[in-house]
């Protein structure tokens, strides 16, 4: 039923993939938006005739679906791209990415990363981000100024960071970006603990605190590498999840990054306080940390998004390569082509990217109602032709160069495949300005 009129944009002529449960997608159908939310959605013909205001995007050609959702990343990390590859994670940690952000990162430099950040993603079709780094009222007014949504956090460790001298001045700028984003339309704060490994039984129960107390997502590294869980055994007895299980810090407000080493256990102890899981198969690989069981936590009940992490370790934030990867990966290692099959895949890169950061209801699908985060990705490529299925070819054949247009809250940040909101040619030479320094 279309119950209003007065739109202020109208999205027609593709095919709309809603990801409403059992909603196959619409040939040449349409998306209403108006305040930024979804007005309606349905057959072109039906909208265009019902719409005498406002402004139409022509999405001909195109798949329009909701945007992609990035559930872990540390986005100024893109100033390190490619800045050390092939080493193990410890020593790559602490011999090149740490020295470096103790040098470099500062609020002007973490300001021009995260425009890159945002350019990078909203080119890729990525609509919603995360951020866990440094100077995040920073990191939340950069994404805010350019209209993407992101959840982002301040970081804690026990140790100083760019910005702080140690945990207490951490939860004192935790605290600030919180009430400073409190109620924001595109903006949620959050609290981001860095790992079991690198910050204190207190530091972590205080952690939970705030996040009970202010009620926000709480984001943490877990169980990443070997090397991690074997620490955790040998000092506390106990598996990380099971650590923070007993500290009270794993609930449904938690966001647990990589869980690539999880025993059944781990994993029932996730689904229990319905932890929500952060996959980056990309990272992982490229460090080779290991590969999560995201087919047994999905059997479980788990819900498992997916996350590009930071750029040092990925090297990118393209969240459809990060799909791609996992739709690929769990079906090679198992041994099983039938497991993670293209809807799942897409489920994992949009709708349950919401879920997983306390979003669901507000985005992730294309019903009346919900804020218009959306991609048109061109499909009439060669790579893209034939078409007899939409979400095969997401999985496994679509490229993020194929986005053509990329809706935030009803807003067009990317139109045509140009950027709207950045100057990408200023941020790119500040960028490589930056780049000179940190090669040295
Ligand atoms: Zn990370």
């Amino acid at each position: 039923m279309i119950a209003t009129t007065s739109w202020d944009l109208l999205v027609y002529g593709g095919t709309v993939l809603t990801l409403e449960p059992g909603c196959r997608a619409i040939t040449n159908g349409a998306v209403a938006i108006a305040d930024g939310r979804i007005a309606a959605v349905g057959p072109a013909e039906a909208l265009l005739d019902q719409a005498p205001t406002g402004e139409v995007l022509d999405a001909t050609g195109c798949l329009v679906m909701p945007g992609f959702v990035n559930t872990h990343s540390h986005l100024a990390m893109t100033l390190l791209r490619g800045l050390a590859d092939d080493l193990p994670l410890k020593d790559w940690l602490e011999g090149h990415i740490w020295p470096a952000e103790r040098e470099h990162m500062n609020r002007e430099t973490i300001r021009v990363g995260t425009l890159l950040a945002a350019a990078e993603q909203l080119l890729a079709g990525v609509t919603t981000t995360t951020d866990m780094y440094f100077f995040d009222d920073e990191v939340g007014t950069v994404l805010a100024e350019v209209g993407m949504r992101a959840v982002v956090a301040e970081s804690l460790l026990d140790f100083t960071t760019p910005r702080c001298s140690g945990p207490d001045e951490m939860l004192e700028r935790q605290r600030e970006l919180i009430e400073m984003f409190r109620d924001h339309p595109l903006i949620t704060p959050a609290v981001a603990p860095h790992s079991p490994y690198t910050v204190s039984a207190a530091n972590l129960v205080r952690e939970a605190e705030l996040a009970d107390e202010m009620d926000v997502p709480l984001h943490i590294h877990l169980a990443e590498t070997r090397w991690e869980v074997e620490k955790l055994l040998e000092e506390k007895g106990v598996s990380p999840v099971a650590y923070l299980a007993d500290l009270g810090v794993l609930s449904e407000r938690t966001v647990a990054a990589h869980c690539v080493h999880v025993s059944p256990e781990d994993i029932g102890i996730l689904g229990e306080f319905e932890v929500g899981v952060s996959h980056n198969p990309v990272s992982n690989l490229k460090l080779a940390s290991g590969v999560s069981p995201v087919p047994t936590m999905l059997e479980a009940g788990v819900t498992v998004a997916l996350g590009t992490d930071g750029t040092a370790s990925n090297n990118t934030l393209d969240v459809l390569r990060d799909m791609q990867v996992a739709a690929l990966l769990h079906k090679g290692t198992g041994g099983q082509p039938t497991v993670l099959p293209a809807r799942q895949a897409v489920e994992m890169a949009t709708v349950d990217g919401a879920k997983v950061l306390g979003l669901d209801g507000r985005i992730g699908r294309l019903s009346e109602g919900m804020e218009a985060d959306l991609v048109c990705l061109d499909l009439t490529g060669a790579h893209a032709t034939p078409l007899y299925d939409h979400v095969s070819h997401l999985a496994y054949a679509a490229r993020s160069s194929d986005v053509r247009h990329v809706l935030v809250r009803g807003k067009v940040l990317v139109n045509n495949g140009e950027l709207q909101t950045i100057d990408l040619e200023e941020v790119r030479t500040k960028a490589a300005e930056i780049a000179e320094k940190i090669a040295g």
